[in-house]
């Protein structure tokens, strides 16, 4: 069989060889030529142009100086070289390839050098800098050149940035006339593409600036619209192609339970409560995302939603990640089932024998209508007598394989409804890629009434008024969280500083007559309860807590949230943290105790809470402060998805444009089985796009 160039081994590249070729394997996962040429610079430089030494701004990326050697110094691990041009002196430093390095710096030679210029004991210098002949951009006169990733070990073995290059160029040279287009011509065209020959060649070696972003606009556009193809094509096959329950009633015990509610709903919830009966009328699997920032009356929507599971004689069950938070849902829920006449009941892993025995017994028996849980409500054990809707509150603390395991409790084969709430708002994009294939219905309006919270941020020297504010506020009736990161590696260091914090509490706020309260993640459940509702049932003044009550937890006449070592949360967990307050009417106050030395860009972020009170602005700027593969507090640890070269952070433009344009081509084609729509079929077989863990959210 003839291999054709593109998919011979990396190791028959020119500069290669089978050692070089292992690492790369190891290092990159590159093994073909074609992995080589789609691994993607991250930036570039611009080699003509040369900085004189005078105006080096030190710690400032990558430049080029073009000098002459004055002098050396080599001892046996270093070696300093002095050079110069017009404008000043420099020191160039190696600590390998010192005899090698020492006979082609001859003094009076000249030489450009190439590296990051940093500043050692208020001097600049270079270390390990790229060498080439004294004539700037020689060869390659305004050719930009591509950095790529690297690791220690390729650099040790030899290959460095400019080898890299010369790979590339031999690469190119031997396999560009092969690359097959990827995309269909109307796509190229409708679209303003160029070629995907021409964004290779111009991703490594841009002919120029203009030419580079073509390059990049086309690979970035190609990955995230193959990568929304792939989404939106998921979501049409759910929903026309699976099956669903059909409510089309909405049923006496939801209208009895709207009825008797003590407020109006607002118009978010309104219509977000259409959008989840139009999908449990449709005769389709329902797979909605709802999110809502804290405090927007999400639990509202859970219950009416069940309820109209019950109206059409299904049960429904709502699902909490913590026993703390499924036990506060059960008693919200049972208030406003109360007019309804529907059986609601709990089970969790603390349930005792009997009150487990009695919930098994109501849902295989169907007298339970509304089943509220954690995770214990998907043992095998538990039967349900016909399971019509499953609302998992913050799902990701949810696994796929748990997701799954709900599925089969139907007993029929049908999935039950899927709702799934979170109070983590995330930004557009980031929620089109990680639920791309959910429907998604957003409460963005608050109920009326509520006062903002003052966020402010201290430092330790503030502490003494901090405790007088909060004695202030315990005079008014008023109650106070106290919020400690988990800081150390080792869990043992964590709760040690837990419990000095604590003390520093108890102290401060003796008894009697304060009552200060303890909770955290190494207590048994029942410890932390019994906690929890002493803070809750007003009997406890201050909450000392480690995250536990980070999610949900539901207390009016808190007041305050006091967040210890502020920098070490991420935006969008201190947040969540802050929603815990402002529950009630009365004014409320997030106070964030930052540490004596923290870094500019953390005060950068706290200030910013401080001044941003919603959760999706608050998610925006975070992500565009941070880059998206570091959005802490969304919990979700890894992305569903490698993107190769799209950024959702930076790209956020193209994705909406590539969204709507995938929408729009299977729209057309839903199964994409025209000739014109065979290239895409075949990418997306490839599987590069499929996500694993949200494909499926039931
Ligand atoms: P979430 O779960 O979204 O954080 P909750 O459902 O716990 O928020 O609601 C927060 C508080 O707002 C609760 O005390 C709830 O009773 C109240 N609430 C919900 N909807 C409304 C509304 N439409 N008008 C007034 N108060 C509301
Ligand atoms: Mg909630």
């Amino acid at each position: 069989m003839i291999r054709s160039a593109l998919e011979s081994e990396i190791q028959f590249l020119p500069g290669v060889g089978p050692k070089r070729a292992a690492l790369l394997g190891k290092e990159l996962d590159i093994h073909t030529v074609d992995d080589l040429l789609h691994l993607y610079p991250f930036r570039h430089i611009d080699r003509s142009t040369v900085v004189p030494i005078a105006e080096i701004v030190p710690d400032s990326a990558n430049i080029q100086i073009l000098a002459e050697v004055v002098s050396q110094n080599a001892q046996p691990k270093k070696l300093s070289v002095i050079v110069r041009d017009g404008s000043g002196e420099m020191e160039l430093v190696f600590f390998k390839g010192i005899k090698y390095t020492s006979e082609r710096l001859v003094p009076g030679s000249r030489f450009t050098f190439f590296g990051k210029p940093v500043s050692f004991n208020g001097r600049i210098n270079m270390v390990h800098p790229e060498i080439d002949p004294a004539t700037p951009g020689e060869g390659q006169k305004g050719v930009m050149t591509g950095v790529y990733p690297s690791t220690e070990r390729l650099k040790n073995a030899g290959i460095t940035g400019k080898v890299m290059n010369k790979l590339m160029a031999a690469a190119l040279r031997l396999a560009l006339p092969e690359i097959a287009e990827t995309l269909p011509q109307y796509v190229l065209e409708e679209n303003g593409l160029v070629s995907l020959q021409f964004a290779i060649r111009n991703i490594h070696f841009p002919k120029d600036a203009e030419a580079l972003r073509k390059a990049q606009f086309r690979l970035k556009f190609e990955e995230l619209f193959l990568l929304q193809l792939s989404l939106v094509k998921q979501k049409y096959i759910r929903s026309h192609g699976s099956q669903g329950f059909v409510m089309n009633k909405v049923g006496e015990a939801f209208h009895k339970c709207y009825d008797a509610l003590p407020y109006e709903l607002t118009g978010a919830q309104k219509r977000v409560i259409k959008e989840i009966r139009d999908d449990m009328m449709s005769g389709h699997q329902m797979n909605r995302l709802l999110q809502g920032d804290v405090g927007s009356g999400k639990t509202m929507v859970a219950v009416l939603t069940a309820l109209i599971a019950v109206g059409n004689g299904f049960q429904a069950c709502i699902m909490a990640p913590t026993e703390v938070l499924a036990r506060q849902h059960f008693a919200n829920i049972s208030k406003y089932l109360a007019p309804t006449g529907v059986k609601a009941a709990i089970l969790t892993g603390s349930s005792r024998t009997a009150e487990r025995r009695e919930a098994h017994q109501g849902l295989e028996d169907g007298s339970i209508g509304i089943i509220v849980g954690t995770h214990a409500l998907i043992e095998d054990t538990v039967v349900f007598k016909n399971l019509g809707l499953a609302v998992i509150d913050e799902q990701h603390r949810f696994g796929v394989d748990q997701r799954s395991k709900l599925w089969s409790k139907t007993g029929i084969g049908t999935p039950p409804h899927v709702l799934v709430m979170t109070a983590t708002p995330i930004p557009r994009t980031l929620a089109m890629t990680y639920y791309g294939d959910l429907d998604t219905s957003i409460i963005d309006e608050m109920p009326p009434g509520r006062k903002p919270i003052q966020t402010l941020l201290i430092t330790e020297k503030q502490r003494q008024r901090l405790w007088r504010f909060i004695r202030e506020q315990i005079a008014h009736g008023r109650q106070a969280f106290i919020v400690y990161p988990l800081i150390f590696e080792s869990e043992k260091l964590d709760y040690q500083n837990l419990e000095q914090g604590y003390e520093k509490v108890v102290e401060a706020f003796p008894f009697p007559p304060y009552k200060v309260a303890i909770v955290h993640g190494q207590q048994a459940n029942d410890v932390k309860a019994f906690n929890m509702d002493a803070f809750a049932a007003g009997r406890a003044n201050i909450l000392v807590s480690t995250t536990v009550i980070e999610v949900g937890v539901d207390v009016p006449n808190a007041s305050v949230m006091v967040i210890e070592s502020a920098e070490r949360f991420g935006l969008s967990q201190l947040h969540q943290l802050r929603g815990r307050v402002g529950r009630g009417s009365d004014e409320s106050f997030c106070i964030l105790v930052k540490g004596d030395k923290v870094s500019k860009e953390s005060k950068e972020r706290l200030e910013l809470l401080c001044n941003t009170e919603n959760g999706f602005d608050l998610a925006e700027a975070d992500m565009r402060m941070r880059g998206p593969g570091d959005l802490e507090g969304t919990q979700q640890s890894g992305m569903p998805i490698n993107l190769h070269i799209a950024s959702l952070a930076r790209d956020g433009q193209i994705l909406m444009t590539a969204r709507t344009y995938a929408e729009r081509v299977l729209k057309f084609d839903p199964g994409l089985e025209l000739p014109v729509n065979r290239q895409l079929r075949i990418e997306l077989s490839k599987g590069k796009y499929d996500i694993k863990d949200y494909s499926k959210i039931s």
